[in-house]
């Protein structure tokens, strides 16, 4: 099963992800652990991408799409791989198609999990974390029972700056103006299909392994 996984920031794309990797044995690659994986390994491109990040500049498109060929050859992706965070532009996107097509793969679907701007903006802004253990909170979904303290350490709970509504707000604008494109696009070749992100996280699952099984 080949998937491609969209959705933004405060989504819960890291949950479904997990479960999709249970139910299909098969990797999860994110762009993040793609790029840690190269540098690591010490790849002539991962070299590349790490001279890139190292002096503050954006990687190229020619070093990620080569970073993200390579991973994709590999043996645990001959059954499958959910892609994530990866493409991010029309260019990429073009670029993915034509790494496909050399690597006899094709997509099965590109799901995107869709929550709307309010909803996203209440999940992550409501968003605690305990100074002392690292434990989360939600103030509307999960609150802490002790008025501002960890209820498992007593530790001091704090916002992280990320989560602000400004910070929010922006982040998601940014992920939407990036997004809407690529969604068009997948459209365009039948691939895509939505899954609405705001029922409980085994509805959506569940809706994700119909839309993949063409149910
Ligand atoms: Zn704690």
């Amino acid at each position: 099963m080949y998937i491609l996984l969209m959705g933004p920031p405060g989504a819960g794309k890291g949950t479904q992800a997990a479960e999709l990797v249970a139910e299909f044995q098969i990797p999860h690659i994110s762009t993040g652990d793609m790029f840690r994986a190269a540098v690591k390994e010490g790849t002539e491109l991962g070299k590349q991408a790490k001279a890139c990040m190292d002096a503050g500049q954006l990687v190229p498109d020619s070093v990620t799409i080569g970073i993200v060929k390579e991973r994709l050859a590999k043996p645990d992706c001959h059954k499958g791989f959910i892609l994530d965070g990866f493409p991010r532009t029309i260019e990429q996107a073009d670029a993915l198609d034509s790494t496909l097509v050399e690597l006899g793969i094709k997509l099965n679907r590109v799901i995107n999990i869709n929550v709307p701007v309010e909803d996203l903006i209440s999940r992550m802004t409501g968003r605690r974390i305990c100074k002392g253990c690292g434990a989360t909170f939600h103030v509307l979904f999960n609150p802490s029972t002790k008025d501002g303290k960890c209820d498992k350490c007593d530790g001091e709970i704090y916002q992280r700056a990320d989560d602000t509504e400004e910070t929010v707000t922006k982040r998601l604008s940014v992920y939407s103006s990036q997004t809407k494109p690529l969604i068009e696009f997948y459209q365009d070749k039948g691939l895509y299909s939505e899954i609405d992100g705001r029922q409980p996280i085994d509805k959506v699952f569940a809706d994700i392994v119909h839309s993949l099984r063409g149910e």
